[in-house]
């Protein structure tokens, strides 16, 4: 008997026993039962809409598009994308945020994000979706009224909310999409990026965060991914293992779909709200200048 032939057989095995946990445990936290309707309010949900559609109105080139309604009993709510359009750029950028339910940073940055896009030398075209999870939003809870986690969800499409992006984002290409998320389990800030060549823009938008004196995160596992000093390298062979164990992320999905330049954005929520607003402004401005920068040299 040959003792490689069984180290080899024996390394197999606790592999293939590895992936199943990974997919066991990853599968088992991502569905919950759907929740009680005496939790329906959205109030909060509201509120920003009001802010939102106080800064469109107070700007012409802005406009306000309903793209589906996400509806659970009494509980109505429609998912809207704020666009700009200059027709005489090439450049297109997608942001969107709170797919989770519990993590309001990320839609309550968006006032902000608005400005940077404006402000930007290039002037590129833009498309923010606030809020993904209106449901989720009003309460405070990661998940959509039926229990799915709704970013573990754009390889099946059980969801409303994701029919309803796929079917607006399905055929559209842009240069640059960001998708913004808070992690409350993390130390420190942490950004992902999919299939590219180097870590260097992610790495310049670490060092931001570091010098503005925020912690970043070293120590985060993703179901087959880890951090590494605050970045999530995914290769591309990840997104095909995600879409095959139906474990597809929005961001994943336009990876594959829509950009080859796709970047998660994850800040801490055990730091005040204002400076996490701070933190998902700061990097989203890093990643626009980056970027455009690079087509900006690449088409002198
Ligand atoms: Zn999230």
């Amino acid at each position: 008997m040959n003792i490689f032939v069984d180290m080899k057989s024996g390394f197999r095995k606790v592999l293939v026993l590895a992936i199943l946990v990974v997919v066991i445990c990853s599968c088992a936290s991502d569905h919950n039962e759907p929740f009680l309707d005496s939790l329906s309010d959205d109030k909060k949900v509201r509120d920003l809409d009001l802010k939102i559609h106080a800064v469109v109105k107070s700007n012409n080139s802005l406009s306000i598009k309903e793209i589906g309604q996400v509806t659970y009993g009494d509980f109505s709510r429609p998912i809207s994308v704020i666009s700009y359009q200059n027709k005489e750029t090439d450049c297109k950028t997608l942001i969107n945020a709170a797919i989770h339910g519990d993590e309001p940073a990320s839609a309550l940055s968006v006032i902000t994000l608005i400005e940077i896009l404006l402000n930007h030398k290039l002037k590129c075209s833009f498309d923010i979706i606030p809020v993904i999870n209106p449901w989720g939003f009003s309460q405070n809870i990661r998940f959509n009224k039926q229990g799915i986690d709704i970013n573990r969800d754009f390889a099946s499409f059980k969801s409303q909310e994701s029919k309803i992006i796929k079917s607006y984002i399905t055929g559209k290409q842009y240069n640059l999409m960001i998708d913004l998320h808070e992690d409350p389990d993390s130390k420190g800030f942490y950004i992902y990026q999919y299939g590219r060549p180097d870590t260097k823009i992610p790495e310049k938008v670490v060092n931001k965060i570091h010098k503005m004196g925020y912690p970043i995160e070293q120590d985060v596992n993703m179901v087959i991914l880890k951090t590494e000093n605050g970045i999530i390298d995914a290769p591309m062979w990840g997104l095909w293992y995600m879409r095959l164990t139906r474990q597809l992320s929005i961001a994943n999905f336009y990876r594959l779909h829509n950009s080859k330049e796709v970047f998660t954005i994850e800040t801490p929520t055990h730091l005040p709200l204002k400076d996490r607003i701070l933190m998902q402004t700061a990097a989203v401005r890093v990643l626009i200048d980056e970027i455009y920068g690079l087509q900006l040299k690449e088409s002198k």
